[in-house]
């Protein structure tokens, strides 16, 4: 297929200027990204509009067949948003009261939300620090020293069931994968991948390169807006590498229902919409040269921060001897100091846009207060010191050149 050159110049939207007296450079621009691909969008939007046929269909099952192709896995199915997805699955394995899942303290609220919202408990185990991924040493020790086998598998002191595990691709950066199917293989524990923020990132596993989401039993994926690859409102994909599980959460994403007006489950509303689908579809063929482009970005910011390396760490790049710019598909770019809420607040002096991802971590949210107390340190200092920098694929050279000099004027 062809691909027009979304980075050409003449494609790129000015910088939206305001009255005030510095230019804004923003966190994000989903602006720029449709103006070089409004045409085509449109007319997608508008043949949806023509058929009147709104939910599910066959926009939706080309992009699930795109889907399937690009992470290698059995079936996939495509959702109302990535916390849907997540929810689907977990309800597919019928994980409910009784239960645990394990995951990261670190990472976006929904993980743990779905397994609670189920009446299961979420578990947390920490970080690594390089990468911020889930440690599967640590996971592994856990498992020795906190849990015991019991008829019904692997069980907390307390009894509940370990169901699952899952590990979220953080930031664009696939999990140890090895380490965490290896430490889950030998108890007989299914793997749920987390790659919300990793569509298209490759892992390079022993024996062959695998894609995020592709990598274990199951794996969701977010298209919300601001992701690498984002629709016009909520939209996700759960997949499984079972098709006897696939057919189970295609039922259970309408309703439970099969045939028409027969529930023998009760499943929910996650279906996606024909609009979304058209529209992730056509942006899809895209999302390599974006996932490039953010790399090439990314190696700026770290050769210009090099020589701050007492001050910052910039992201650790675990694969890049094996897959180069494919090994991280930096959904974000996150710099580490213990200075971080003064530098967030002389970029946005300097009109810069910066965000923290995440500032609590989820064993201190409000919410989770009835898991009692716990700590994960590395979690707790990456939730104190991480700055994610702006690093969509349409920043100009330029733009990027402003972001670096504002940081080194900080530092110097
Ligand atoms: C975005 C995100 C989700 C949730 O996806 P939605 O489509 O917003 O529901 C889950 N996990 C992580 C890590 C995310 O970044």
């Amino acid at each position: 297929m062809l691909l027009k050159n979304v980075f050409a110049p003449e494609s790129r939207a000015s910088d939206s200027s305001d009255n005030s007296r510095v230019t804004k450079l923003p966190f994000f621009d989903l602006k720029t990204q449709f103006q070089s691909l409004r045409e085509e969008i449109l007319a997608e939007i508008t043949a949806v509009c023509d058929a009147q046929a709104f939910v599910l269909g066959p926009k939706v099952e080309s992009f699930e067949q795109q889907i399937t192709e690009l992470c290698g896995c059995n079936t996939a199915l495509a959702t109302s948003s990535g916390t849907d997805a997540e929810l689907l699955i977990l309800m597919a394995m019928e994980v409910s009261l009784g239960d645990a899942v394990v995951t990261t303290p670190f990472t976006f609220f929904s993980t743990a939300g779905g397994v609670a919202r189920l009446g299961a408990k979420p578990l947390f185990v920490d970080i690594d620090p390089a990468t911020m991924n889930l440690d599967p040493e640590k996971l592994g020790k856990f498992f020795e020293r906190e849990c015991r086998e019991s008829p019904d598998g692997l069980a907390t002191k307390d009894g509940l069931i370990i169901r699952a595990v899952i590990p979220v691709h953080l930031f664009g950066l696939c999990c140890d994968m090895d380490g965490i199917r290896e430490v889950c293989g030998q108890r007989r524990i299914p793997v749920i991948e987390d790659a919300a923020q990793a569509l298209g990132a490759k892992y390079p596993s022993k024996d062959r390169v695998e894609r995020a989401g592709g990598m274990s039993e199951f794996g969701f994926f977010s298209f919300y807006p601001t992701k690498n690859l984002g629709a016009f409102g909520d939209a996700g994909m759960a997949v499984a590498g079972d098709a006897e599980f696939g057919r189970k959460m295609k039922i259970l994403r309408n309703h439970g229902m099969d045939p028409r007006y027969y529930h023998s489950e009760i499943g929910g509303n996650f279906r996606m919409d024909a609009i979304q689908a058209a529209i992730l579809s056509k942006k899809l063929p895209y999302l390599e040269q974006w996932s490039k482009r953010r790399w090439e970005i990314a190696q700026r910011y770290k050769d210009a921060f090099a020589k701050f390396s007492r001050k910052i760490m910039v992201p650790f790049e675990p694969y890049a001897a094996q897959l180069g710019s494919e090994g991280h598909i930096y959904h974000q770019f996150v710099i580490r100091t213990p200075a971080r809420d003064s530098l967030r607040e002389h970029l946005e002096e300097q009109g810069i846009g910066t965000e923290i991802y995440y500032p609590v971590a989820l064993h201190h949210q409000k919410c989770f207060a009835y898991l009692g107390e716990m700590r994960f340190p590395e979690s707790e200092r990456a939730a104190a010191e991480c700055l994610s920098l702006p690093i969509y694929p349409e920043l100009t050279d330029q733009q990027i050149d402003r972001v670096i000099d504002s940081v080194a004027q900080f530092f110097n």
